[in-house]
């Protein structure tokens, strides 16, 4: 068989994306997926999507049924229930909770449109590589049984939190063994509720050792009187069931009483910093198999799709140019990591910040207003947490008492400026990765609000 440009291995939102923009610049495409066709688009998941993912893509916003609810606003609540930030504007969350499914097939629709081949019902095994270089794939076609290898200049692993492709490769500039405590097991229903939402466009957030150890839990609207409700917490050994956590959540929140259940089931999402490198030679990663998610709230379809369209931009440049290697690719890297890859790691900080109090420290400072919804709306861009002096004499002042815990506010703002810098100075080519991944480390490894 002829060489082809690019094979994208899953066709998740990431991989569809990417896909897409391969074939829309020219790119001979192949896009792979285990699922039969019409379940392409099927995943579990919170459904939220904020409108900012469209408008820095240009891929056209959810629509018609594809739209579940509008969201507008989200009350986070601390483990005492009381004292919940009411988070409204915030342009980096509202949008939307979507027809998983529908949204999924459109993108898969358009991505044949533009010129992809796509193949349902194969499982791609593992990657052929001739020395370092990635060749290409090897498939079984779930129906027949056979079992096929494709050469491609390309290989894009776009298969999720499963990493196919990536989790058969070693090297200088792959990373696998991702640690549990960054991997968030979940488990969620989508429930329709005995009584009408009294806020149908704002979504609910939940933390607290009791509720979430370690992650938090969610309702989202989905419509007038259903919601995508659920639990997620970081793994690692004793922290509990999270299907058990989302029963007794269920059991003790009024609003969910009596609701019937119309699906539940589970499913992990990375919630790390994304890849250090996001490509190697001859391959790319994107999507969860990059690690591309918000590591506050699980959030990945967006920062996903952002990155297809970069790489398939890269992937033809680097054809054009004739160079398949890491080097080559590295573009993606560059455009990347440093831009929206950086609001994701400064929000690993963040995230280990909230993993550090205690109960008592969380309804302390949600009562004494000691970070403010702008705060989180501002560490969601990625810049820190910019507190003034004036501000920060306030806050002194309220937080007097519990001194410890304003010092750890103030250490992750200062972290996360930091590690900001650090991505700023992504190095431009392989060679600077080293000393690059040393400093990022350093600044993860400070990072412990315990
Ligand atoms: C419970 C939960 C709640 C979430 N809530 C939200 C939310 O509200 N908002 C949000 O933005 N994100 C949320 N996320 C994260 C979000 O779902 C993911 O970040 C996003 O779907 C990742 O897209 P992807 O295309 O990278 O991967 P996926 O959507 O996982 O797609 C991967 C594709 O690869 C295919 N595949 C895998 N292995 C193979 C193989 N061997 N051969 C062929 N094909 C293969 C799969 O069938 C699949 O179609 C949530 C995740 C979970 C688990």
């Amino acid at each position: 068989m002829k060489r082809l440009d690019v094979v994208v291995v899953g066709a998740g939102t990431a991989g569809c994306v990417t896909a897409r923009r391969c074939a829309e610049l020219g790119l001979q495409t192949l896009l792979l997926d285990r699922k039969p066709q019409n379940e392409v688009g099927q995943k579990v998941c919170g459904d939220e999507i904020s409108k900012s993912h469209f408008e820095a893509t240009g891929i056209n916003s959810p629509y018609d049924n594809e739209i579940s609810s509008v969201i507008d606003g989200a009350d986070v609540y601390p483990p005492s229930m009381k004292n919940e930030l009411k988070v409204r504007g915030w342009s980096d969350f509202d949008g939307w909770t979507i027809d998983r499914l529908t949204f999924g097939q459109r993108l898969l629709n358009e991505a044949v449109k533009a010129g992809v081949k796509f193949i349902p019902n194969i499982h791609v095994g593992p990657p052929t590589i001739a020395g370092d270089q990635v060749t290409g794939i090897h498939y079984r076609d779930a129906s027949t049984r056979e079992e096929t290898t494709i050469k491609s200049k390309i290989v894009i692993d776009a298969s999720g939190f499963a990493a196919v492709i990536r989790n058969q490769l070693d090297g200088p500039l792959i990373e696998n063994n991702i640690d549990k405590a960054d991997v968030a097991l979940c488990y969620r229903e989508i429930l329709s509720l005995k009584v009408p939402l009294a806020e149908p466009e704002v979504a609910r957030v939940f933390l607290g050792g009791q509720t979430a150890p370690r992650g938090y839990a969610w309702i989202f609207p989905k419509g007038i009187q259903e919601v995508n409700a659920g639990v997620g917490i970081t793994g690692g050994s004793g922290r509990g069931s999270p299907k058990a956590l989302f029963e007794s959540f269920k059991s003790n929140y009024p609003l969910l009483f009596k609701s019937t259940v119309i699906d539940g089931k589970g499913g992990a999402v990375p919630v790390r910093r994304p890849l250090k490198s996001l490509v190697g030679n001859g391959v790319a990663f994107v999507g969860d198999a990059a690690l591309q998610v918000n590591p506050i709230h699980g959030g990945g379809i967006g920062a996903g799709m952002r990155a297809g369209i970069i790489l398939g931009e890269v992937a033809r440049e680097a054809i054009a140019k004739r160079d398949l290697s890491a080097n080559g690719l590295w573009s993606y890297n560059t455009r990347y990591l440093p831009d929206f890859g950086k609001r994701l790691a400064s929000l690993e900080i963040f995230r280990k910040l909230l993993q550090g109090v205690t109960d008592e420290d969380l309804d302390f400072g949600f009562e004494r207003r000691l970070l403010e919804a702008d705060d989180l709306i501002a560490a969601n861009k990625g810049g820190g947490i910019s507190i003034g002096i004036v501000d920060k004499m306030k806050r002194a002042k309220r937080g007097a008492g519990r001194i410890s815990l304003l010092l750890k506010i103030q250490k992750a703002s200062s972290l996360m400026k930091k590690l900001g810098r650090v991505y700023a100075t992504y190095p431009s080519n392989p060679t600077g990765l080293e000393s690059w991944e040393k400093n990022v480390l350093s600044i993860i490894e400070d990072a412990n609000f315990q």
